[in-house]
């Protein structure tokens, strides 16, 4: 692990390991994050890793611009008006995904709506104008510890495990950005933070309303009032299959059981960080194929295989209404 001091030297190998995939922890002027290229699966699943989490929550993607945030996210006026009033700035703002939006699915944990701002800190938008992708950062703590302001709290829950620390001293805010759902045509307050409530009304001249749950637990399924709208294949999914019944599809892991119909293998050679990866778009792609039932094979509850099983478990429980 290397802490390396802000230069015009660090920055550049900053966005250049960010673009070959790497890991790296930088200052925003909240806490510090730990970006990855949120359009490379691999290296959202070795993040994931990284902080321990055990379960997909969504990131948040950082941008330089706000023109750029447009790309991924569709804006509405509610959204434009918060970015021209507090971007750049410690508000996030969920947006539905552009259509024909790139981020890796993983980054996103399969929901149709992105987390997505510009951080006011010059580093990360250093960094992030110069890595060129669109970078997903949450804390840059293991999962269950608290946010850190300082490249030293950085390393100190990492270790050897990070290989590329940013310092730029301690961060201005040092508390979260105030999560908004911009999605429609009232703001929704997701999680309390930097910006107030009544920053956000006095902008909008118009009431905010609060989410049933704000408080931010990193270890629980992210804003649990919206959990329907995440991702469920349509297709029904069996987990722990020994072998694959008559009409089932296949979701491999490891060398596949014997099977002849539509089959996705999460990882050949039976890695965690790939399969992880792979996840969601096999999900999608096994239901754009009309799969009625999926048999998951056993995987392994280690590591991101908890992640990923709780996705799955979660996938495979009784839906209350019919879709
Ligand atoms: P952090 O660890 O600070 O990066 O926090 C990320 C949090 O952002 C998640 O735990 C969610 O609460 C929230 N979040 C990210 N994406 C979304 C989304 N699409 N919809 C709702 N909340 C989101
Ligand atoms: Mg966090």
């Amino acid at each position: 692990m290397t802490i390396r001091p802000t230069s015009t030297e660090t920055i550049a190998d900053a966005a250049r390991y960010l673009r070959q995939g790497g890991l790296v922890a930088f200052p925003t002027e909240t806490v510090y994050g730990l970006g990855v290229d949120a359009t490379n699966a691999m290296a959202v699943a070795a993040l994931y890793a990284a902080k321990g989490r055990p379960v997909f929550n969504p990131l948040i993607i950082h941008v330089p611009r706000p023109d750029l945030a447009w790309v991924f996210g569709v804006p509405t006026p509610v959204a434009r008006a918060l970015a021209a009033a507090f971007w750049p700035g410690p508000l996030t703002l969920v947006l539905r995904k552009q259509p024909d939006c790139w981020l890796a699915d993983l980054a996103t944990a399969g929901l149709d709506t992105v987390a997505i701002r510009v951080p006011a800190h010059r580093t990360a938008l250093q960094i992030l104008e110069q890595a060129g992708c669109p970078i997903a950062a949450p804390s840059a703590n293991r999962s269950g510890r608290v946010s850190p302001t300082t490249a030293d709290h950085v390393a100190a829950d990492f270790g050897d495990a990070l290989e590329f620390i940013v310092d730029g001293g301690a961060t201005p805010v040092g508390v979260e950005s105030t999560i908004v759902d911009a999605t429609g045509e009232k703001a929704v307050l997701l999680r309390a933070g930097a910006v107030t409530r009544a920053q956000i009304e006095r902008v909008l001249g118009a009431a905010v309303v609060v989410a049933a749950e704000t408080t931010h637990d990193e270890t629980k399924p992210a804003s649990p009032g919206r959990l329907a709208s995440h991702y469920a294949p349509r297709a029904a999914v069996r987990l722990e299959a020994q072998a694959v019944q008559d009409g089932e599809a296949l979701l491999a892991f490891g060398p596949p059981l014997t099977h002849t119909g539509a089959m996705q293998t999460l990882s050949l050679r039976g890695d965690l960080v790939e399969a992880a990866a792979n996840l969601f778009a096999m999900l999608r792609a096994l239901d754009t194929i009309g799969a009625q039932s999926i048999a998951v094979m056993p995987i392994p509850d280690i590591g991101l295989g908890e992640a990923i099983n709780d996705r799955l478990r979660r996938a495979a429980a009784p839906r209350p209404t019919k879709r």
